[in-house]
């Protein structure tokens, strides 16, 4: 699903002092790339040419130069394709300003048409071209820091958006704080690995419980979490466990929900050994930094789900 909504560069053709906006951000995000910028946007007729950038290929024999004719053409607001006829003449353009190649800088994509158009000038006439259209732009933009930077300044909206949906970490504290598995040492905090934080209750010999938490680890589910059901059973038999998904509690809504049941619990007498109440305080802080933050959609859905499934405060 498209992430930025180009329709927040203002239309070309409104005169209102940012109708150079889309130009404007061809340049940056051309330079971006690592294009050498050599005539920049001014208005009024551009004779066909909105920018023209220089490549520099190093190469074995040296340092190539292709001379770019960039076209410009912001269409996100009707959302038309660009044909050839909105793009004429193109290889008149680049003999008129001296240019290799020829580059579309579209908010939308290019017809088919024009495609065809543009292959037949690379097989006939070796004529290159390169197409930037909303899709690729996005692409690079999204890839690195700096290209964030930019589509932070031209698409305020969508980028927020885009933060929401993609949570980080919060900086609370220095460095980043790490949560790995107590049996395979591998990290939940990263790449969404699926854990589960398990609770350790004891028993009594009418497997009742001892209102008391033994241990509290966090594994992986599965392999992990079986050495370590059979270490923990070999340590203290008389213990049950309980479990809950690490990316479930890391959900804003259900950690909160999460620590009340805790604390509920502890008013009405469940006592934690010493290993497990610390072990306890190291996880909530260390998962804390995913936590404070906004609710992304998914997470607004699992929500829901586990309502209907889940009664948190009676933990
Ligand atoms: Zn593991």
């Amino acid at each position: 699903m498209a992430v930025l909504d180009f329709k927040e560069i203002p239309e070309a053709h409104v005169a209102n002092g940012l109708q150079d906006t889309f130009e404007l951000f061809a340049r940056e995000f051309l330079e971006f790339m690592g294009f050498k910028i050599i005539s920049t946007p001014d208005r009024g007729a551009d004779g066909g040419v909105d920018l023209i950038v220089e490549e520099h290929r190093h190469g074995i024999g040296g340092v190539t130069i292709v001379r770019w004719l960039v076209s410009c053409k912001h269409k996100a607001h009707s959302g038309s394709s660009v044909t050839p006829t909105v793009e004429q003449n193109i290889r008149d353009r680049l003999d008129t300003h001296n240019c290799d190649s020829f580059m579309g800088f579209y908010s939308t994509i290019p017809s088919s048409g024009l495609t065809t158009n543009l292959d037949g000038f690379k097989t006939n006439n070796n004529i290159d071209y390169l197409i930037y259209d909303k899709e690729l732009i996005e692409g690079k933009l999204l890839r690195s820091a700096e290209g964030l930077e930019l589509a932070r300044r031209f698409f305020p909206k969508s980028f927020k958006e885009w933060e929401r949906e993609s949570p980080k970490p919060a900086k609370i504290f220095d460095g980043d704080l790490s949560l790995k598995c107590h049996v395979c040492n591998s990290e939940f905090l990263e790449n969404e690995k699926h854990g589960i934080i398990v609770f350790w209750e004891g028993i009594d010999k009418a497997y009742k419980s001892t209102d008391r938490i033994e241990y509290i680890k966090w594994v992986c589910k599965g392999r992990c979490d079986q050495v370590m059901k059979n270490k923990i059973t070999m340590l203290n038999p008389n213990v049950i466990d309980r479990w809950e998904d690490i990316p479930d509690v890391v959900i804003p809504t259900k950690y909160i929900q999460w620590v009340m049941s805790i604390l509920n619990q502890q008013n009405k007498g469940v006592v934690y050994s010493d290993e497990a109440f610390d072990n306890l305080k190291t996880f909530m802080i260390r998962v804390f930094p995913h936590v404070s933050r906004h609710l992304t959609s998914d997470e607004k859905e699992r929500i829901k789900l586990l309502r209907m499934t889940e009664s948190y405060l009676y933990f």
